[in-house]
């Protein structure tokens, strides 16, 4: 959901998947915070949003986002950028610390 997936997602160019590099910018290809946290207003094709842990259906093979540039992008999309601490340094890092972070609150 941040605005590096979307500008990712916004290219002509397939991604490969990386989602094992250093911490510091967001992982073109991990799209862990499209799946682990819930999302309360309209996606298109998702009209009640969607529960933590569900994947984003706007979300592509490549775990990036169809909605770049669209206006039907939720807010909190545009909102979610790359933050050390939830994304750490992996995929599987980001999933679990997005998933803890939803169960507390
Ligand atoms: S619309 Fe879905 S795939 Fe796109 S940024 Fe939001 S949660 Fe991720
Ligand atoms: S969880 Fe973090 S690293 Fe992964 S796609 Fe979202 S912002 Fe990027």
């Amino acid at each position: 959901m941040s605005r590096l997936i979307a500008r990712q997602a916004g290219s002509a160019e397939p991604i490969a998947i990386n989602d094992d590099v250093s911490a510091g910018e967001c992982r073109p290809g991990c799209g862990a915070c499209c799946i682990a946290p819930s999302i309360s207003s309209a996606i298109p094709g998702m009209p009640d949003g969607k529960p933590a842990g569900v994947r984003c259906i706007q979300l592509d093979e490549n775990n990036l986002c169809r909605l770049f540039g669209d206006p039907r992008r939720p807010a909190a999309c545009h909102r979610f950028v790359f933050d050390a601490d939830l994304c750490g340094t992996h995929r599987d890092d980001a999933l679990a610390r997005i998933t803890r972070l939803e169960s507390l609150t």
